[in-house]
C-alpha cells in the first residue's frame, strides 16, 4: 500500500493531500489512506483500519472519500482494492465532459474496456456515489466529472495498473488530437478483442456496458440489458469522425431552437 501511494504521488496522479487508497482485508475489515495526508509520505502508523462500513477500528481517522470505497466493494464482491486520484490526463477529460471510451487502443479494449465518466457529485457526499452507483457493476475505472479517476481490482496492484492504463490512455489520445485525431477500430475489430478478452477472463460480460458508446455499433449487448447514458454523445465530432449522436429529445430541441432564432 505505501509503494503504491509513493507512485501514486511519484508520478503526478496526485499532488498535496489529494487522493485516496483502499484494500479489503479477508476478514472484510478495509484498511484506507487517512485523510489530509500527502501520498508521498505515507508511514504505516498513519494508515486507518475500518469494518466493512467504514466504522474506525482504530486511531487513524480514514479519507473523508471512504464512501466511494464502500460503494464499490459493496457492489463488486470481486474487488479487493480501489485507488483514487486526480492523474491529469485522465481529469482533463473529466473536466472536459469526456469520458474515455473510443476504440482507438487494442489492448485497452482488451485489458480495462471504456471508461465512463460519472455525473457531477460533491465528493465525500453521497451525490458522488449515487453518481456512480450504476456504472460501477460494469467498468472497472470511473472518471468523476470535474472531479478526478477511480480505479479499482483484484488485487491492490491490480487497482494500480488500471488506474495507470486510464492516465496513458488519456494521454494518448490527447496527444493524437494534436496530430490531427485519432482512427478508431472499427466494429469488426471490437468484436474480436471483445470475444478474446472474455474467452482469456480479462474482462466478463459485464463490461459489455452500453454507456461504452464504441459498443453500439457491434453485435454486442451487455447480458443485463442495461442501457446507461452515452457519457461521450459529442466524442466522435470531436475525434475527428464528424458523427454525431442525438437523442430524439435533443433534436427536437435543436430544431425547436432553429425556428424560434428565425422568427
Ligand atoms: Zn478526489
Amino acid at each position: 500500500m505505501l509503494r503504491v501511494c509513493q507512485l501514486m504521488y511519484e508520478r503526478s496522479y496526485v499532488v498535496s493531500s489529494d487522493g485516496n487508497v483502499s484494500v479489503r482485508l479477508d476478514d472484510g475489515r478495509i484498511l484506507a489512506t487517512p485523510t489530509m495526508t500527502c501520498k508521498g509520505r505515507m508511514t504505516e502508523d498513519l494508515l486507518a483500519v475500518t469494518d466493512s462500513e467504514g466504522k474506525p477500528l482504530n486511531d487513524a481517522r480514514a479519507s473523508s472519500e471512504l464512501a466511494m470505497h464502500l460503494l464499490i466493494y459493496a457492489e463488486r464482491p470481486d474487488v479487493k482494492a480501489v485507488c483514487h486520484a486526480h492523474p491529469p490526463h485522465g481529469t482533463a477529460f473529466a473536466v472536459a465532459g469526456l469520458a474515455i471510451d473510443q476504440p482507438i487502443l487494442s489492448e485497452v479494449i482488451l485489458t480495462l474496456g471504456c471508461v465512463p465518466l460519472a455525473d457531477y457529485g460533491t465528493p465525500s457526499t453521497e451525490e458522488l456515489t449515487e453518481a456512480m452507483r450504476p456504472l460501477v457493476k460494469h467498468h472497472n475505472a470511473l472518471l468523476m466529472a470535474n472531479h478526478g479517476a477511480v480505479a479499482y481490482g483484484s488485487d491492490l496492484w491490480q487497482a494500480f495498473d488500471r488506474l495507470e492504463t486510464l492516465e496513458h490512455t488519456a494521454k494518448i489520445a490527447i496527444l493524437a488530437r494534436i496530430l490531427g485525431g485519432s482512427k478508431s477500430l472499427p466494429p469488426d475489430a471490437i468484436e474480436k478483442l471483445i470475444n478474446v478478452r472474455e474467452a482469456a477472463g480479462y474482462l466478463g460480460e459485464d463490461a459489455r456496458c452500453q454507456a461504452c458508446g464504441y459498443l453500439h455499433e457491434t453485435q454486442l449487448a451487455c447480458p443485463s440489458g442495461d442501457r446507461h447514458r452515452s457519457t461521450s454523445r459529442y466524442a466522435d465530432a470531436a475525434n475527428g469522425t464528424g458523427k454525431i449522436a442525438l437523442t430524439r429529445e435533443e433534436l427536437v430541441e435543436l430544431l425547436a431552437q432553429a425556428v424560434n432564432s428565425r422568427e
